[in-house]
């Protein structure tokens, strides 16, 4: 699914805010891989982004693009999902959400659920830890491969 115009513009100028908050250049290859990361709702992998980018910017390498998206979750512009084992994969939607993880076919799904946007963790925990996030993480069978399942029975 193709961003709309307007939103990308938005997007676009929120990753340029934060760069230049982090003092970070605004480089050609930065914003195509956030662009790429954003395009991509299924939280890719720093490979799956290196194919798209690579359209537009044959030159790059995967070490860039895997060095670009860590980048851009140290100054905030991505973040990774949490706890998706195996590779590192990335999340440009900024927007307070939660995921859901299908164990099989590894795909991660948004959802937003507000009871878990304010969870309180015990208070204790608080005073020999800084938490920063809290978040919540569904694993389960995705529709797709509940489908395969029941064909193969
Ligand atoms: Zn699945
Ligand atoms: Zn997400």
């Amino acid at each position: 699914m193709e961003l709309k115009e307007k939103e990308l513009e938005n997007k676009l100028s929120t990753f340029n805010n934060c760069c230049r908050q982090k003092q970070l250049k605004i480089t050609p290859q930065r914003v195509e891989v956030y662009k790429a990361l954003i395009a991509c709702s299924d939280h890719p992998s720093a490979e799956m982004v290196y194919k798209k980018v690579k359209k537009n910017l044959p030159n790059i390498s995967l070490d860039t693009v895997n060095r670009t998206l860590n980048t851009l979750s140290l100054i905030g512009a991505a973040f990774v999902v949490e706890g998706s084992g195996d590779v590192k994969r990335f999340d440009g939607n900024l927007e307070s959400h939660q995921h859901l993880r299908c164990v099989r076919c590894k795909k991660i799904f948004d959802f937003y659920y507000e009871s878990f946007e304010t969870i309180k963790v015990p208070e204790n925990l608080g005073h020999s830890f800084k938490i920063l996030k809290t978040t919540v993480y569904v694993e389960g069978h995705c529709q797709t491969c509940l489908e395969q399942e029941n064909k193969n029975k």
